[in-house]
Protein backbone atom coordinates (compact mmCIF):
# COMPACT_ATOMS: atom_id res chain seq x y z
CA UNK A 1 0.00 0.00 0.00
CA UNK A 2 1.47 3.55 -1.02
CA UNK A 3 2.79 5.68 2.44
CA UNK A 4 -0.13 8.51 2.79
CA UNK A 5 0.94 11.88 2.36
CA UNK A 6 0.93 13.62 5.73
CA UNK A 7 -0.68 16.69 6.28
CA UNK A 8 -1.67 18.71 9.52
CA UNK A 9 -4.80 20.49 8.17
CA UNK A 10 -6.00 19.58 4.87
CA UNK A 11 -8.79 21.96 3.40
CA UNK A 12 -11.37 20.80 0.61
CA UNK A 13 -12.23 24.20 -1.21
CA UNK A 14 -9.69 26.60 -2.37
CA UNK A 15 -11.82 29.62 -2.79
CA UNK A 16 -11.59 32.66 -0.19
CA UNK A 17 -12.57 30.81 2.72
CA UNK A 18 -10.35 28.22 2.10
CA UNK A 19 -6.97 29.83 1.03
CA UNK A 20 -7.50 32.85 3.60
CA UNK A 21 -7.47 29.84 5.85
CA UNK A 22 -4.35 28.15 4.42
CA UNK A 23 -2.17 31.17 3.81
CA UNK A 24 -2.73 32.19 7.75
CA UNK A 25 -1.93 28.65 9.09
CA UNK A 26 0.29 27.56 6.58
CA UNK A 27 3.59 28.93 8.23
CA UNK A 28 2.70 27.54 11.38
CA UNK A 29 1.81 23.86 9.89
CA UNK A 30 1.57 21.88 7.21
CA UNK A 31 -1.33 22.73 5.04
CA UNK A 32 -2.72 20.72 1.81
CA UNK A 33 -5.92 22.51 -0.22
CA UNK A 34 -7.89 20.42 -2.11
CA UNK A 35 -9.74 21.71 -4.87
CA UNK A 36 -12.11 20.00 -7.60
CA UNK A 37 -11.41 22.94 -9.96
CA UNK A 38 -8.21 23.37 -11.75
CA UNK A 39 -8.59 27.03 -11.85
CA UNK A 40 -11.43 29.71 -10.22
CA UNK A 41 -15.13 29.14 -11.13
CA UNK A 42 -16.87 31.67 -13.53
CA UNK A 43 -18.81 34.13 -10.85
CA UNK A 44 -21.46 36.68 -11.09
CA UNK A 45 -19.17 39.31 -10.49
CA UNK A 46 -19.06 40.62 -6.68
CA UNK A 47 -18.50 43.33 -4.48
CA UNK A 48 -16.32 43.39 -1.57
CA UNK A 49 -17.18 45.12 1.22
CA UNK A 50 -15.12 48.64 2.64
CA UNK A 51 -14.20 46.60 5.98
CA UNK A 52 -12.61 43.94 4.34
CA UNK A 53 -9.37 46.25 4.63
CA UNK A 54 -9.12 45.44 7.79
CA UNK A 55 -8.42 41.70 7.08
CA UNK A 56 -6.98 42.07 4.26
CA UNK A 57 -4.51 44.17 6.22
CA UNK A 58 -4.18 41.42 9.94
CA UNK A 59 -3.24 39.34 6.92
CA UNK A 60 -0.64 41.24 5.88
CA UNK A 61 -1.99 41.37 2.59
CA UNK A 62 -3.24 44.99 1.74
CA UNK A 63 -0.67 46.54 -0.42
CA UNK A 64 -0.67 43.34 -2.32
CA UNK A 65 -4.51 43.10 -2.73
CA UNK A 66 -4.54 47.06 -3.94
CA UNK A 67 -1.36 46.57 -6.66
CA UNK A 68 -3.85 43.28 -7.96
CA UNK A 69 -5.77 46.66 -9.78
CA UNK A 70 -9.61 45.51 -8.87
CA UNK A 71 -12.17 48.94 -9.20
CA UNK A 72 -12.89 50.69 -6.03
CA UNK A 73 -16.81 50.88 -6.11
CA UNK A 74 -17.96 54.46 -4.59
CA UNK A 75 -21.18 53.77 -3.68
CA UNK A 76 -24.20 53.26 -4.72
CA UNK A 77 -27.85 53.63 -6.48
CA UNK A 78 -31.24 52.29 -4.52
CA UNK A 79 -34.38 52.02 -5.50
CA UNK A 80 -36.18 50.54 -2.24
CA UNK A 81 -38.79 51.51 -0.17
CA UNK A 82 -39.78 54.37 -2.78
CA UNK A 83 -40.01 55.01 -6.39
CA UNK A 84 -37.27 57.60 -6.54
CA UNK A 85 -32.94 56.30 -6.32
CA UNK A 86 -31.25 57.49 -3.46
CA UNK A 87 -27.51 57.57 -3.88
CA UNK A 88 -25.13 56.52 -1.13
CA UNK A 89 -21.09 57.25 -1.23
CA UNK A 90 -18.48 55.73 0.94
CA UNK A 91 -16.81 59.09 1.67
CA UNK A 92 -17.29 59.54 5.35
CA UNK A 93 -16.66 55.45 5.15
CA UNK A 94 -13.41 55.28 7.50
CA UNK A 95 -12.17 51.71 5.68
CA UNK A 96 -12.93 53.57 2.24
CA UNK A 97 -14.22 52.19 -0.67
CA UNK A 98 -15.34 48.88 -1.47
CA UNK A 99 -14.47 47.04 -4.31
CA UNK A 100 -15.85 45.49 -7.69
CA UNK A 101 -13.76 42.26 -7.77
CA UNK A 102 -12.32 40.33 -10.73
CA UNK A 103 -13.34 37.62 -8.81
CA UNK A 104 -11.47 35.11 -10.70
CA UNK A 105 -7.84 37.27 -10.45
CA UNK A 106 -8.90 37.58 -6.77
CA UNK A 107 -9.23 33.93 -6.25
CA UNK A 108 -6.40 33.57 -8.26
CA UNK A 109 -4.19 35.89 -6.22
CA UNK A 110 -5.44 34.44 -3.17
CA UNK A 111 -4.31 30.82 -4.43
CA UNK A 112 -0.80 31.74 -4.76
CA UNK A 113 -0.22 33.44 -1.92
CA UNK A 114 -1.18 30.35 -0.02
CA UNK A 115 1.10 28.67 -2.01
CA UNK A 116 3.91 31.18 -1.35
CA UNK A 117 3.55 30.97 2.36
CA UNK A 118 3.93 27.57 2.25
CA UNK A 119 0.67 25.50 1.18
CA UNK A 120 0.47 22.49 -0.85
CA UNK A 121 -1.83 23.12 -3.50
CA UNK A 122 -3.78 20.14 -5.06
CA UNK A 123 -5.80 21.18 -8.16
CA UNK A 124 -8.21 19.20 -9.37
CA UNK A 125 -8.75 17.38 -6.93
CA UNK A 126 -11.34 15.73 -4.41
CA UNK A 127 -11.86 13.56 -1.84
CA UNK A 128 -13.50 9.90 -2.91
CA UNK A 129 -13.31 8.90 1.04
CA UNK A 130 -13.01 10.08 4.41
CA UNK A 131 -12.52 7.87 7.14
CA UNK A 132 -11.62 8.19 11.24
CA UNK A 133 -8.01 7.14 11.85
CA UNK A 134 -7.19 7.23 15.50
CA UNK A 135 -6.85 11.13 16.23
CA UNK A 136 -6.95 11.83 12.54
CA UNK A 137 -8.15 11.07 9.53
CA UNK A 138 -7.12 9.13 6.53
CA UNK A 139 -8.67 10.36 2.91
CA UNK A 140 -8.64 9.11 -0.40
CA UNK A 141 -7.68 11.82 -3.15
CA UNK A 142 -8.62 11.32 -6.86
CA UNK A 143 -6.78 13.85 -8.60
CA UNK A 144 -5.49 13.51 -12.67
CA UNK A 145 -6.64 10.15 -12.37
CA UNK A 146 -5.18 8.56 -9.57
CA UNK A 147 -5.87 7.87 -6.20
CA UNK A 148 -4.01 8.79 -3.25
CA UNK A 149 -3.90 8.43 0.61
CA UNK A 150 -3.88 11.40 2.90
CA UNK A 151 -3.25 11.49 6.31
CA UNK A 152 -4.71 14.75 8.18
CA UNK A 153 -5.21 16.21 11.85
CA UNK A 154 -7.89 18.38 10.49
CA UNK A 155 -9.88 18.64 8.17
CA UNK A 156 -11.26 21.81 6.83
CA UNK A 157 -14.57 22.15 5.15
CA UNK A 158 -14.35 25.43 2.72
CA UNK A 159 -16.46 23.72 -0.43
CA UNK A 160 -18.72 26.75 -0.44
CA UNK A 161 -22.91 26.13 0.02
CA UNK A 162 -22.39 22.46 -0.64
CA UNK A 163 -21.12 21.89 2.70
CA UNK A 164 -19.18 18.95 0.80
CA UNK A 165 -16.92 17.39 4.10
CA UNK A 166 -19.03 18.49 7.30
CA UNK A 167 -22.13 16.67 5.67
CA UNK A 168 -20.54 13.52 5.36
CA UNK A 169 -19.92 13.75 9.10
CA UNK A 170 -23.70 14.20 10.00
CA UNK A 171 -24.12 18.30 9.88
CA UNK A 172 -27.06 20.00 8.37
CA UNK A 173 -27.92 23.46 6.64
CA UNK A 174 -30.79 25.60 8.12
CA UNK A 175 -32.29 26.94 5.12
CA UNK A 176 -33.99 30.34 5.56
CA UNK A 177 -35.65 31.59 2.69
CA UNK A 178 -35.71 29.94 -0.90
CA UNK A 179 -33.54 33.04 -3.15
CA UNK A 180 -32.78 32.43 -6.36
CA UNK A 181 -30.52 34.87 -8.51
CA UNK A 182 -30.21 34.80 -12.13
CA UNK A 183 -27.97 36.92 -14.34
CA UNK A 184 -26.66 38.22 -17.69
CA UNK A 185 -23.29 39.61 -18.04
CA UNK A 186 -22.76 42.36 -21.16
CA UNK A 187 -20.92 45.26 -22.20
CA UNK A 188 -21.17 48.87 -21.62
CA UNK A 189 -20.18 51.36 -24.04
CA UNK A 190 -16.85 52.60 -24.06
CA UNK A 191 -16.31 55.63 -21.89
CA UNK A 192 -19.74 55.70 -20.58
CA UNK A 193 -19.31 52.90 -17.70
CA UNK A 194 -20.62 53.96 -14.04
CA UNK A 195 -18.97 52.79 -10.96
CA UNK A 196 -21.93 52.78 -8.89
CA UNK A 197 -23.35 49.63 -7.49
CA UNK A 198 -27.21 49.57 -8.28
CA UNK A 199 -30.22 47.82 -6.49
CA UNK A 200 -33.96 48.40 -7.76
CA UNK A 201 -36.71 47.10 -5.59
CA UNK A 202 -39.88 45.40 -7.75
CA UNK A 203 -43.01 43.04 -6.58
CA UNK A 204 -41.27 39.52 -6.88
CA UNK A 205 -38.34 40.67 -5.70
CA UNK A 206 -34.90 42.79 -6.62
CA UNK A 207 -32.47 43.53 -9.04
CA UNK A 208 -28.46 44.05 -8.89
CA UNK A 209 -25.85 45.55 -11.27
CA UNK A 210 -22.81 46.00 -11.08
CA UNK A 211 -19.80 47.16 -13.33
CA UNK A 212 -17.35 44.24 -14.11
CA UNK A 213 -13.19 44.55 -15.12
CA UNK A 214 -12.67 45.46 -18.69
CA UNK A 215 -15.86 47.98 -19.41
CA UNK A 216 -17.75 44.99 -18.82
CA UNK A 217 -21.18 44.92 -16.37
CA UNK A 218 -23.38 42.18 -14.53
CA UNK A 219 -27.16 42.87 -14.30
CA UNK A 220 -29.04 40.33 -11.87
CA UNK A 221 -32.64 39.52 -11.23
CA UNK A 222 -33.28 37.87 -7.20
CA UNK A 223 -36.27 36.19 -6.46
CA UNK A 224 -37.88 33.04 -4.71
CA UNK A 225 -37.71 29.69 -6.13
CA UNK A 226 -40.98 29.16 -6.06
CA UNK A 227 -42.29 32.34 -7.39
CA UNK A 228 -43.29 32.67 -10.96
CA UNK A 229 -41.03 35.01 -11.33
CA UNK A 230 -38.46 32.59 -11.03
CA UNK A 231 -38.78 31.53 -14.79
CA UNK A 232 -37.69 34.63 -15.67
CA UNK A 233 -34.71 34.55 -13.45
CA UNK A 234 -33.53 31.17 -15.02
CA UNK A 235 -34.08 32.52 -19.09
CA UNK A 236 -31.65 34.96 -19.83
CA UNK A 237 -34.26 36.19 -22.61
CA UNK A 238 -37.25 36.40 -20.05
CA UNK A 239 -35.17 38.61 -17.23
CA UNK A 240 -34.29 41.01 -20.10
CA UNK A 241 -37.80 41.66 -20.73
CA UNK A 242 -38.65 41.72 -17.48
CA UNK A 243 -35.90 43.78 -17.00
CA UNK A 244 -37.27 46.24 -19.48
CA UNK A 245 -40.10 46.73 -16.62
CA UNK A 246 -37.78 47.96 -14.24
CA UNK A 247 -37.84 51.48 -15.01
CA UNK A 248 -35.13 53.20 -12.91
CA UNK A 249 -32.35 50.41 -13.79
CA UNK A 250 -33.50 50.13 -17.46
CA UNK A 251 -32.89 54.23 -17.82
CA UNK A 252 -29.17 53.90 -16.22
CA UNK A 253 -28.49 50.49 -18.33
CA UNK A 254 -29.92 52.80 -21.66
CA UNK A 255 -27.31 55.65 -20.36
CA UNK A 256 -24.50 53.61 -20.01
CA UNK A 257 -25.13 51.88 -23.53
CA UNK A 258 -25.40 48.70 -21.87
CA UNK A 259 -25.85 45.73 -24.37
CA UNK A 260 -26.62 41.90 -23.43
CA UNK A 261 -23.56 39.32 -24.46
CA UNK A 262 -24.89 37.32 -27.17
CA UNK A 263 -26.55 33.57 -27.19
CA UNK A 264 -23.62 31.03 -25.72
CA UNK A 265 -21.62 29.56 -22.73
CA UNK A 266 -21.01 32.28 -20.51
CA UNK A 267 -23.67 34.50 -20.70
CA UNK A 268 -25.60 34.18 -17.72
CA UNK A 269 -26.59 31.82 -15.25
CA UNK A 270 -28.73 30.56 -12.31
CA UNK A 271 -27.72 30.04 -8.75
CA UNK A 272 -29.13 29.46 -5.49
CA UNK A 273 -28.96 32.63 -3.51
CA UNK A 274 -30.41 31.87 0.08
CA UNK A 275 -29.23 32.58 3.70
CA UNK A 276 -28.30 29.33 5.56
CA UNK A 277 -26.34 28.40 8.22
CA UNK A 278 -24.31 24.64 8.83
CA UNK A 279 -25.08 22.86 12.50
CA UNK A 280 -22.59 22.16 14.05
CA UNK A 281 -20.12 24.26 12.39
CA UNK A 282 -17.25 22.09 13.91
CA UNK A 283 -16.89 18.95 15.16
CA UNK A 284 -14.28 16.18 16.65
CA UNK A 285 -11.79 17.10 14.52
CA UNK A 286 -13.30 19.23 11.83
CA UNK A 287 -14.24 22.93 11.36
CA UNK A 288 -16.53 24.65 8.53
CA UNK A 289 -15.47 27.86 6.88
CA UNK A 290 -17.29 30.47 4.62
CA UNK A 291 -19.97 29.68 2.89
CA UNK A 292 -19.85 25.82 4.01
CA UNK A 293 -20.33 27.45 7.41
CA UNK A 294 -22.43 30.71 6.95
CA UNK A 295 -24.30 30.79 3.51
CA UNK A 296 -25.63 34.95 3.42
CA UNK A 297 -27.99 36.84 0.92
CA UNK A 298 -26.22 38.95 -1.98
CA UNK A 299 -28.25 41.51 -0.76
CA UNK A 300 -25.74 42.16 2.21
CA UNK A 301 -22.75 41.95 0.36
CA UNK A 302 -20.79 40.05 3.10
CA UNK A 303 -20.32 36.54 1.67
CA UNK A 304 -16.52 37.29 0.99
CA UNK A 305 -15.83 39.41 3.99
CA UNK A 306 -17.42 36.43 6.02
CA UNK A 307 -15.46 33.88 4.04
CA UNK A 308 -11.91 35.95 4.54
CA UNK A 309 -12.86 36.57 8.22
CA UNK A 310 -13.87 32.92 8.67
CA UNK A 311 -10.35 31.73 7.00
CA UNK A 312 -8.75 33.62 9.19
CA UNK A 313 -10.47 32.82 12.64
CA UNK A 314 -10.56 29.48 11.85
CA UNK A 315 -6.59 29.26 11.36
CA UNK A 316 -6.06 30.50 15.17
CA UNK A 317 -8.55 28.15 15.84
CA UNK A 318 -6.80 25.22 14.33
CA UNK A 319 -3.29 26.26 15.47
CA UNK A 320 -4.65 26.27 19.16
CA UNK A 321 -6.33 22.77 18.13
CA UNK A 322 -3.07 21.38 16.65
CA UNK A 323 -0.91 22.53 19.66
CA UNK A 324 -3.27 20.46 22.01
CA UNK A 325 -6.01 23.27 23.11
CA UNK A 326 -8.91 20.70 23.64
CA UNK A 327 -12.05 23.37 23.27
CA UNK A 328 -10.18 25.55 20.30
CA UNK A 329 -13.01 24.14 17.43
CA UNK A 330 -15.32 24.21 18.97
CA UNK A 331 -15.10 28.00 20.65
CA UNK A 332 -14.29 28.54 16.93
CA UNK A 333 -18.18 27.60 16.10
CA UNK A 334 -19.72 28.93 19.15
CA UNK A 335 -18.18 32.67 17.84
CA UNK A 336 -20.18 32.16 14.65
CA UNK A 337 -23.26 32.30 16.42
CA UNK A 338 -22.91 36.64 17.12
CA UNK A 339 -22.06 36.57 13.59
CA UNK A 340 -25.16 35.10 12.39
CA UNK A 341 -27.74 37.10 14.70
CA UNK A 342 -26.18 40.72 13.69
CA UNK A 343 -26.68 39.07 10.11
CA UNK A 344 -30.37 38.41 10.63
CA UNK A 345 -30.76 41.29 12.03
CA UNK A 346 -29.04 43.86 9.62
CA UNK A 347 -31.23 41.38 6.61
CA UNK A 348 -34.26 41.70 8.87
CA UNK A 349 -34.05 45.61 8.85
CA UNK A 350 -32.42 46.10 5.23
CA UNK A 351 -36.04 43.86 3.99
CA UNK A 352 -38.38 46.23 6.31
CA UNK A 353 -37.12 49.40 4.71
CA UNK A 354 -38.80 48.17 1.25
CA UNK A 355 -43.68 48.02 2.22
CA UNK A 356 -44.89 48.80 -1.57
CA UNK A 357 -45.85 45.18 -1.86
CA UNK A 358 -46.52 43.70 1.19
CA UNK A 359 -49.03 41.73 -0.62
CA UNK A 360 -46.83 39.87 -2.43
CA UNK A 361 -45.27 36.36 -1.26
CA UNK A 362 -41.44 38.02 -2.06
CA UNK A 363 -42.02 40.67 0.29
CA UNK A 364 -44.92 39.48 2.77
CA UNK A 365 -42.65 36.73 3.73
CA UNK A 366 -39.61 38.85 4.51
CA UNK A 367 -42.03 41.08 6.61
CA UNK A 368 -43.53 38.83 8.43
CA UNK A 369 -41.50 36.61 9.40
CA UNK A 370 -38.01 37.17 8.45
CA UNK A 371 -35.68 34.39 8.29
CA UNK A 372 -37.36 31.89 10.32
CA UNK A 373 -35.78 28.48 9.23
CA UNK A 374 -37.69 26.81 6.46
CA UNK A 375 -36.50 23.36 7.17
CA UNK A 376 -33.47 21.70 7.04
CA UNK A 377 -31.87 21.67 3.44
CA UNK A 378 -29.01 21.40 1.06
C1 LIG B 1 -25.81 35.54 -6.73
C2 LIG B 1 -24.73 35.80 -5.71
C3 LIG B 1 -24.18 37.07 -5.58
C4 LIG B 1 -23.20 37.32 -4.61
N1 LIG B 1 -22.68 38.58 -4.49
C5 LIG B 1 -21.77 38.84 -3.52
C6 LIG B 1 -21.22 40.15 -3.37
O1 LIG B 1 -21.52 41.10 -4.09
N2 LIG B 1 -20.30 40.33 -2.36
C7 LIG B 1 -19.90 39.32 -1.54
O2 LIG B 1 -19.07 39.54 -0.64
N3 LIG B 1 -20.39 38.07 -1.70
C8 LIG B 1 -21.30 37.80 -2.66
N4 LIG B 1 -21.79 36.54 -2.81
C9 LIG B 1 -21.28 35.47 -1.92
C10 LIG B 1 -19.89 34.97 -2.34
O3 LIG B 1 -19.89 34.55 -3.67
C11 LIG B 1 -19.52 33.79 -1.41
O4 LIG B 1 -19.80 34.15 -0.08
C12 LIG B 1 -18.06 33.38 -1.51
O5 LIG B 1 -17.75 32.89 -2.79
C13 LIG B 1 -17.77 32.30 -0.47
O6 LIG B 1 -16.45 31.85 -0.57
P1 LIG B 1 -16.10 30.36 -0.13
O7 LIG B 1 -14.62 30.22 -0.27
O8 LIG B 1 -16.73 30.05 1.16
O9 LIG B 1 -16.84 29.41 -1.19
P2 LIG B 1 -16.65 29.31 -2.76
O10 LIG B 1 -16.16 30.56 -3.33
O11 LIG B 1 -17.94 28.75 -3.27
O12 LIG B 1 -15.49 28.22 -2.95
C14 LIG B 1 -15.72 26.85 -2.70
C15 LIG B 1 -14.67 26.05 -3.44
O13 LIG B 1 -14.81 24.66 -3.06
C16 LIG B 1 -14.63 23.84 -4.19
N5 LIG B 1 -15.31 22.57 -3.91
C17 LIG B 1 -16.63 22.38 -3.67
N6 LIG B 1 -16.86 21.07 -3.44
C18 LIG B 1 -15.68 20.41 -3.54
C19 LIG B 1 -15.27 19.05 -3.39
N7 LIG B 1 -16.16 18.09 -3.12
N8 LIG B 1 -13.97 18.74 -3.57
C20 LIG B 1 -13.06 19.71 -3.88
N9 LIG B 1 -13.38 21.02 -4.02
C21 LIG B 1 -14.68 21.37 -3.85
C22 LIG B 1 -15.24 24.66 -5.33
O14 LIG B 1 -14.71 24.26 -6.58
C23 LIG B 1 -14.84 26.08 -4.95
O15 LIG B 1 -13.59 26.46 -5.54
C24 LIG B 1 -22.76 36.27 -3.76
C25 LIG B 1 -23.30 34.98 -3.92
C26 LIG B 1 -24.29 34.75 -4.86
C27 LIG B 1 -24.87 33.36 -4.98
Amino acid sequence: MTTPVEADAVVVGAGPAGTAFALNLAPLHRVLVLDRRAGPAVRIGESLAPAARRLLADMGLWDAFLAEGHSPCHGGRSVWGGPLPVEADSLRDLDGPGWHLDRGRFDGWLRRVAASRGAALLVPAQPLSVDRAGQGWLLEVETAGRRIPVHARLLVDAGGRGSPLAKRFGARRAVSDRLVCGWVHGIDAPGRQSGLTWIEAEPDGWWYSAPLPEGRRVVAFHTDADLPAAADARDTASLLRRLSTCSVLSDSLRACGFEADGQGEGRGGFCAAHSSSLSPASGEGWLAVGDAALGFDPLSSQGIFNALYTGLAAAEAADRHLSGDPTALSNYAAGLTPIREAYRAHLRAWYGLERRWQDRPFWSRRLSNPLSPLGRGT
